[in-house]
Formats: structure tokens, C-alpha cells, sequence
């Protein structure tokens, strides 16, 4: 008899946006003709600006005529592409070969099977909170004990709180880890870690062979030049990080799906050469992935282009200056924020102690604002809630407006 993947069960309720959908029709059931402003979704609402659609637009006349036409490319990616990526590296001083530069079709995948290349048996650690799909990939393939209702975290997994008192960036944790997932500038809090504190974790990792698995996914919001926007930035990490990132938030790619992912060639693990864990990758992804789409590499290269590039930059100030309005607005009636600075995300601290989803009902009763409880990224969230700056700038300022107006 089949038999399912039992792990799939061990999986805490994934009822975070369900739950907000139930608790939002059921007011909007209760009072039908209230608007609801949303405040809470991570997803690009602005256009593609013209050299980005211009490149998608020569990828797909690439195909029409039998000379240009092309179909399964190099399954690690368009060398131009990771060229060109390899170039935008090497202009923030940090020096990689294209062929540890692996093109996929998003960050989410990546960070979810990247794991299948390690042992079942490593030791995990995530930062609380975080983005699920690392938790998520890792209970699924088994490394995980059962789920602890009460305390909201899984048994055998190491959970680094992010706390007001440490910035939202948390020290490496005290047990051996062998598997590290950072996420900075991070969903959900905003924060942005910096040389001294990604340095300890790189000591860290070097010391115990460890690997961080470290989503830059936000590296291009970034605007203090101070900050790293590469783990590689920072002196050893080539011997223990992989780097994930994407062209959805910083080209407006979430829905044409274009990523990638950095192995270098001088990562070891216990008993590896170098080279090994960047081959395990390419074997991983030649064996389950055909390749990013083609008109969407065409379409990531233009907007590595110094045009593209610059435009790509217009729509993150557009969001950056959402960003601003919001904290600002919010500040003004003495609200506590954080994030939103070098991240598009805000981290509010619910008043009055209110628990994370007691402010959601709060917000949507008085404003008909919708945010996302912090709690459900993570045990840690609970008692914050995250405000997105991806939206439409007249509806950012209305959902400012209705907050500042009727939070009581
Ligand atoms: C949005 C996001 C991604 C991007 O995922 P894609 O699959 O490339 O769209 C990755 N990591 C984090 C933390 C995100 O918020």
C-alpha cells in the first residue's frame, strides 16, 4: 500500500493567510460596504519598468523564427545571465565564477530544496521568526521532532530569537548547528544584519562546519552603503555560505519567476573537497529543474543593464518612499516601529501589549487595515505585527490616513 511522506503531518497548521482571509470576510460579511485597505501581502504591485519589458519583449521574439529559436538552455542558467551577475558581484568587491552562480525560477524553491544536499541528520537553526519555507522544507524532509502546539516550535530544531534587545538579529546560537538559515534584510522585521554581526556567524560556521544558507532576497532595498548586500562581503564565507536571491522583489520578477543561487567551489562540509557541494547542487538541479524560462533570463538581463539596473532602482525608491510614509505616519501616534528602512518591511510593536492577533482584529475592526501578525512567522513574532511597503502609493497613504485617524 502507498504510503505518504508522514512528515507532511508533523506540520504546524500553515493557517497564517487562511486565517487572516477568514477573519477578513467574515467582517467584510458582517459590514459590506467598508473598504479594506491592505497593509499586509509581500507582493510587487508596480510595473515592470520599459528596458525590463523591452528585454522580455526580444525574448520572446527570440522564439518566433528558426533561426533564434531556442529550447532547453543550460540548465544552470544563460552564461551571459550569470555573467552578468557575476559582474554585479564583482562591482561590491566580492569575486565569483559564473559557474558557481545556478539560475532557478525563484528563491522560494531554492530555499526549499537546497537542504535535500545535506544529511537528514544535521542539526538546524533558523531565526525566530522567519520566513516559513525553511522550517517548513526542513520538517518535511524529516529533520524535525513533533510540533509543540503551546510553544509553537518543533521539537529538535534550534530557534535564534529576534528580539528588540538584540536589533532582530540574533547571536550564533550556543549548540554545534549544522545548518544555518539567515535571512537579512530579513522578512519579517526589517532588520538588516551588518559586517560585525554576519562575521560571527561566518567565525561560527568556520568553527563548527557549519553552512549558512543565507536569502538576500532583499539585498537591493539596502540603501546605508555600509551595510553588506552579499554574505561574501564578509571575510570567510566563501568556505561556509550559499547565498540565495532573487529577481522578485527588486525587479518586480514574482510573477515571471527568475532567481538564483551561489555555491561556491571553496564551500566544504565534514568529508567534502572543495567543489563537491557545488557539484551535489548541479546534480540536484540538472536531475529535478529544466532550467529558468528563456524569455525570463532575457528579461533579468536587462534589468542587470545600467539602464535597467537604474530603472529597477526608481520602483524600489518608490517602495522605500511607502515605506517611509508608513513609519512616519505610524510614529506620529506613537507607535513602535522597526525595519522599513533598509527592507520593505515594518515591524510594529502591538500597544498595550496586545498579542499579535488581538491587534490584527483591532486594526481591522477600527481602520480596516490588514496587516500580518507576527506570531505566525515564528514564536517569537508574537506581540508584533508586519507592515508591507509593496503597494499602490494612494492606496499606502489612505490605509496611513485610516490608521492614524481611528486607532484607538
Ligand atoms: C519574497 C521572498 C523570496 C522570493 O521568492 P521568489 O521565489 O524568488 O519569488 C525569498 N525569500 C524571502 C525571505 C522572501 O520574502
Amino acid at each position: 500500500m502507498a504510503k505518504l511522506n508522514s512528515n507532511y503531518r508533523k506540520l504546524g497548521a500553515g493557517y497564517l493567510f487562511p486565517e487572516i482571509n477568514r477573519r477578513v470576510a467574515a467582517f467584510q460579511k458582517k459590514n459590506p460596504q467598508v473598504r479594506i485597505y491592505r497593509l499586509g501581502i509581500g507582493n510587487t504591485t508596480e510595473p515592470l519598468p520599459p528596458s525590463v519589458i523591452a528585454g522580455l519583449r526580444a525574448g520572446v521574439d527570440l522564439l518566433a523564427s528558426p533561426d533564434t529559436y531556442s529550447g532547453y538552455g543550460d540548465e544552470q542558467g544563460e552564461p551571459d545571465l550569470r555573467e552578468a551577475l557575476a559582474l554585479l558581484y564583482r562591482q561590491r568587491g566580492v569575486s565569483l565564477n559564473p559557474d558557481e552562480i545556478f539560475i532557478s525560477d525563484g528563491a522560494k524553491p531554492d530555499s526549499g530544496n537546497i537542504q535535500s544536499i545535506f544529511g537528514t541528520d544535521n542539526l538546524v537553526a533558523f531565526q525566530d521568526p522567519a520566513y516559513p519555507v525553511y522550517v517548513d522544507s526542513n520538517v518535511i524532509a524529516g529533520r524535525s521532532g513533533t510540533y509543540n502546539n503551546a510553544s509553537g516550535s518543533y521539537a529538535g530544531f534550534i530557534y535564534m530569537k529576534c528580539r528588540e534587545k538584540n536589533g532582530f538579529i540574533p547571536e550564533p546560537p550556543a549548540e554545534k548547528a549544522d545548518l544555518v538559515y539567515l535571512c537579512s534584510p530579513n522578512n519579517p522585521t526589517g532588520a538588516v544584519a551588518g559586517h560585525k554581526e554576519l562575521q560571527k556567524f561566518v567565525d561560527y560556521a568556520l568553527k563548527n562546519r557549519a553552512v549558512i544558507i543565507f536569502d538576500a532576497a532583499y539585498a537591493e532595498f539596502i540603501t546605508d552603503p555600509a551595510l553588506p548586500r552579499s554574505i561574501y562581503e564578509v571575510e570567510g564565507a566563501f568556505e561556509c555560505a550559499i547565498e540565495i536571491n532573487s529577481f522578485s522583489k527588486s525587479a518586480g520578477f514574482t510573477g515571471v519567476r527568475l532567481g538564483w543561487a551561489v555555491v561556491p567551489k571553496a564551500l566544504v562540509v565534514e568529508d567534502s573537497e572543495p567543489g563537491e557541494v557545488n557539484r551535489y547542487w548541479l546534480r540536484r538541479q540538472t536531475t529535478f529543474f529544466n532550467g529558468a524560462s528563456n524569455i525570463a533570463q532575457r528579461g533579468g538581463l536587462a534589468a542587470l543593464s545600467p539602464e535597467g539596473q537604474q530603472q529597477c532602482r526608481a520602483v524600489i525608491d518608490y517602495y522605500m518612499e511607502n515605506a517611509r510614509l508608513i513609519r512616519e505616519g505610524l510614529q506620529k501616534i506613537g507607535l513602535t516601529i522597526y525595519g522599513g528602512v533598509n527592507a520593505p518591511f515594518l515591524w510594529l510593536k502591538t500597544p498595550k501589549s496586545l498579542s499579535s492577533w488581538e491587534f490584527f482584529d483591532k486594526l481591522l475592526n477600527e481602520t480596516q487595515v490588514v496587516g500580518t501578525p507576527g506570531s505566525g512567522f515564528g514564536p517569537a513574532g508574537e506581540g508584533y505585527f508586519r507592515l508591507s511597503a509593496f503597494g499602490r502609493r494612494a492606496a499606502i497613504v489612505e490605509a496611513v490616513g485610516q490608521i492614524t485617524a481611528n486607532l484607538r
